[in-house]
């Protein structure tokens, strides 16, 4: 049976801290989906195609990546695409509290998929997407967080 996953999140952009997720579950899974979600209420600072572009660039020549979008649950996307697992980061234990309560209301709407969970290293623990538009809003330079093929 083939082990697939789907790292589910906003990648707005994709930062090393979502990398160094990505690059860890690589050899756990035989495919994994990274699934950028859309949310139609929300005014996105990058479009969803842009966000896609930037990850199929830094992993243009991994057959196990995929890069797909989904809208509405999470653990309906994760039946439509076969996958019985899903990959989130732990940065702090505020990630965990909001983690947590999200991975059992996802359990409770589907027992058969189960939440991986990848704890940050030290030296990037304090990265968010967030925190890099911010940045980028304000003319700074981003390169030094992000994947040396992702140039803002
Ligand atoms: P969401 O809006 O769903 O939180 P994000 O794109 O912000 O989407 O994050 C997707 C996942 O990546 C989350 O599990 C988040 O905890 C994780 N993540 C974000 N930044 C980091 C980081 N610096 N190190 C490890 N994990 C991270």
């Amino acid at each position: 049976m083939n082990k697939i996953a789907v790292f589910p999140g906003s990648f707005s952009p994709f930062t090393l801290g979502h990398k160094s997720i990505v690059d860890r579950a690589l050899p756990l899974f035989d495919k994994i989906i990274i699934a950028i979600g859309i949310n139609s209420e929300k005014k996105e600072y990058f479009s969803v195609e842009e966000r896609k572009q930037w990850i199929q660039k830094v992993y243009k020549s991994n057959s196990k990546l995929e890069v797909q979008f989904y809208e509405g649950l999470t653990v309906d996307f994760c039946e439509k695409v076969g996958a019985n697992y899903i990959l989130r980061g732990l940065r702090d234990s505020h990630d965990f509290k909001y983690e947590k309560n999200i991975a059992h209301t996802n359990t409770d709407l589907n027992d058969e998929v189960e939440t991986i969970f990848f704890i940050t290293p030290t030296e990037i623990s304090h990265l968010s997407s967030s925190i890099i538009r911010d940045i980028i809003k304000n003319g700074g330079d981003v390169s030094q967080f992000l994947p040396k093929e992702i140039d803002l």
